[in-house]
């Protein structure tokens, strides 16, 4: 699968590293761990969304936008990502933020929310959580092109066929780093939201001949929900690339055990994989995604559905900058 015909813009130098965790797959007692370092990729504080926004950010450029507009729950690192590569390509950038609850969003909070005053947001409109934000998207696109702008929309998560290529590109960078390096992987674990992530990595790895199964932590949607929801990602990506797909419904494989009482909700499990990686490696995961992740890998290696003696990779898909919003839930009482 070819991706130079694509326009893609360049955050990150070089490959993000996969490091071994001794000390914290010692403290799990199961499988060698190890974690593919999405958090370290380039713009403010990195994630997942930065490679996503290579190949968004290069078609906005492409089609001559001078304005960016996206959407997210308040703490959202898509958004402070997106507003990070307008900052650095000197586009502007409009946020639509859904507040779970009235209120929820306050000028004036820490983590993400600071950042997008910090980076210089244009406008951020707060909407409530069950607005319909594909309307709300349009709306404001609408808005932006009354005023005389260029805007380009990008979708939720930045989960279209064309930020589900960075994706794509990630699953050929470890499936060479694989080869290079003589590592196998029995498994390979990620969080699952807009699911742009879970769909591109599958597809990036098959084209590889890369046959680790990829198992998604859903925070967001229930199972059948996030399956369906990474198969069509996986599907339509591969008809943007123009290529056939190499992904079989039956391998998408999405718990939602760990989702807790909703998304960015608190949970125990998560507060404990979020010590346990920072007290024993120094690396830090977010309370919304990445924290609950690993509370299911280390709640599969205790099964035994990861077996001691096996060989697990867990994507390190960013968000730490959240944490920060969040310091009350991990200092003991
Ligand atoms: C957005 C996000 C995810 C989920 O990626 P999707 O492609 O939306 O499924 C995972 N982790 C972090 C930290 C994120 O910000």
């Amino acid at each position: 699968m070819n991706l130079d015909q694509f326009p893609r813009r360049r955050y990150t130098e070089g490959r993000t590293p996969i490091e071994f965790l001794p000390n914290f797959s010692r403290a799990v007692g199961g499988p060698e761990i190890y974690v593919k370092r999405d958090d370290l990729l380039g713009l403010t504080g990195g994630g997942n969304k930065t490679r996503k926004l290579e190949f968004l950010v290069g078609d906005a450029l492409a089609k001559g936008a001078d304005t960016l507009i996206t959407c997210g729950a308040v703490q959202s690192n898509h958004c402070r990502l997106t507003l990070a590569a307008a900052v650095k390509e000197g586009l502007k950038c409009r946020l639509i933020l859904a507040e779970a609850t009235p209120g929820a969003y306050r000028p004036d909070a820490g983590g993400n929310v600071f950042l997008y005053h910090l980076l210089g947001v244009e406008r951020i409109t707060v909407v409530p959580w069950g607005t319909d934000l594909l309307a709300a998207l349009a709306a404001a696109e609408a808005e932006a092109a009354a005023e005389g702008r260029r805007p380009y929309v990008i979708p939720l998560g930045g989960s279209n066929p064309i930020g589900a290529l960075g994706y794509v590109a990630c699953g050929q960078e470890i499936a060479a780093q694989c080869a290079e390096g003589g590592l196998e992987f029995d498994n390979i674990v990620v969080a699952g939201g807009s699911a742009g992530t879970q769909g591109g990595l599958l597809l990036g790895l098959r084209s590889e001949g890369c046959g680790v199964p990829v198992t998604g932590i859903s925070v967001l949607n229930p199972r059948e929900v996030q399956q369906k929801l990474v198969y069509e990602m996986a599907e339509k990506t591969a008809g943007h690339i123009g290529a056939a797909v190499p992904v079989k419904r039956e391998e998408i494989a999405v718990y939602d055990d760990y989702l807790g009482p909703g998304y960015t909700l608190p949970t125990a499990a998560m507060v404990e994989a979020v010590k346990l990686l920072a007290s024993t490696e120094g690396i830090l995961l977010d309370p919304s995604y990445t924290g609950k992740a690993m509370a299911g890998l280390i709640d599969l290696a205790r099964k035994g559905v990861f077996p001691a003696g096996g060989r697990v990779l867990f994507i390190h898909t960013g968000g730490w900058p959240a944490l920060f919003a969040h310091q009350e839930l991990f200092l003991d009482k």
